[in-house]
């Protein structure tokens, strides 16, 4: 294990995984490995990565006290942050058979000494392998809940995130508003062109529609040509006015990779009800999404 500072990096490589099963270090203030053994089985028993941190957090209190911590995912995403900054930090680069797994980051005001330093990277053994695993499953849900043609989330996710927003909606008094958005005649632009351009059309409407929505609006693809953005914070104003956005933006696509295109989109619209269950908020989009089909594609309509 890398020597340690306050304010350095380490290097947690945790090349002898038989560590946290027997022999502990000897510069130790006391026998850690139980405790290790123990806490990495109370570790293991979630795949909730911010769980994980709390428990791990309370445990490591027992030994040093924090002022906070911080933990960043590989991908450098920060995911999360218990307390707060302090002068005095230790950084830890979680490495696991060469994969990484993000680096927690302590702080304190105070200086730390090496015994206290040395009583986490022991402690760090226990969260490596629970972590390991909370990982994989993230990055097993996050496939799961892709599309990979066009790389925006799928069906299974809007479920989720429907029953999630309406309670978000409801609880905060917000407005919420869904916008179903269906590919015109694209059967035809299929059987004209062949299938693989029909990908690349799904692709470039996807991205369209991806571009046109703000950050924190929601973007499904529902079904084959068939997408779905969820508007937080929106009535039926700005859903309409967001409507006619991602309908002009598509309808101004000139070529979709180097051929020219004239692809256009029908969106049915609707803004979260008192009434509404799931089912019923998604039927009154979707039947407006009928209606502007009805009326001759090519434009929006709202329940
Ligand atoms: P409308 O304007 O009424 O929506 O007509 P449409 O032709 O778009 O609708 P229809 O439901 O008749 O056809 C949808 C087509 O979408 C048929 C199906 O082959 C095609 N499709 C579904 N998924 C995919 C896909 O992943 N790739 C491609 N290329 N085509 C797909
Ligand atoms: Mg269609
Ligand atoms: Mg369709």
């Amino acid at each position: 294990m890398a020597s340690l500072g306050h304010t350095s990096t380490g290097n947690l490589a945790l090349v002898n995984p038989l560590q946290i099963h027997g022999t502990v270090a000897p510069v130790l203030p006391e026998n850690l490995g139980p405790r290790v053994l123990e806490l990495a089985s109370v570790l293991q028993t979630t795949l909730d990565i911010e769980i994980q941190l709390d428990l791990f957090g309370k445990e490591i209190q027992r030994y040093l006290s924090l002022d906070g911590l911080s933990y960043t995912l590989p991908n450098g995403e920060s995911s999360y942050r218990y307390g707060r900054e302090a002068s005095e930090r230790a950084t830890y680069a979680l490495v696991l058979h060469e994969d990484s797994l993000g680096s927690i980051r302590v702080f304190r005001d105070l200086p730390f000494a090496e015994h206290e330093l040395a009583s986490l990277e022991n402690l760090l053994c226990a969260l490596i392998y629970p972590l390991r695993n909370a990982l994989s499953y993230k990055q097993a849900v996050e496939l799961a809940s892709r599309d990979p043609l066009t790389g925006v989330q799928n069906r299974l996710a809007l479920t989720s995130a429907m029953k999630r927003e309406i309670d978000l909606a409801r609880r905060q008094g917000q407005k919420l508003s869904m916008l179903v958005i269906d590919i015109d005649h694209f059967k035809a632009i299929n059987d004209r062109f062949g299938h693989g351009f029909g990908d690349d059309i799904l692709v470039a409407v996807a991205h369209t529609i991806a571009n046109t929505v703000r950050r924190c609006d929601l973007l499904y693809r529902f079904g084959g040509e068939e997408f779905v953005v969820l508007a937080s914070h929106t009535g039926s104003d700005g859903a309409r006015l967001l409507a006619e956005r991602i309908r002009e933006n598509v309808a101004a696509l000139q070529t979709v990779r180097g051929r020219p295109t004239d692809v256009t989109v029908s969106v049915g619209g609707a803004t979260l009800d008192a009434n509404d269950t799931e089912e019923s908020f998604f039927e009154r989009a979707d039947r407006a999404l009928y209606g502007a089909k009805a009326d001759g594609r090519n434009r929006t309509v709202f329940a």
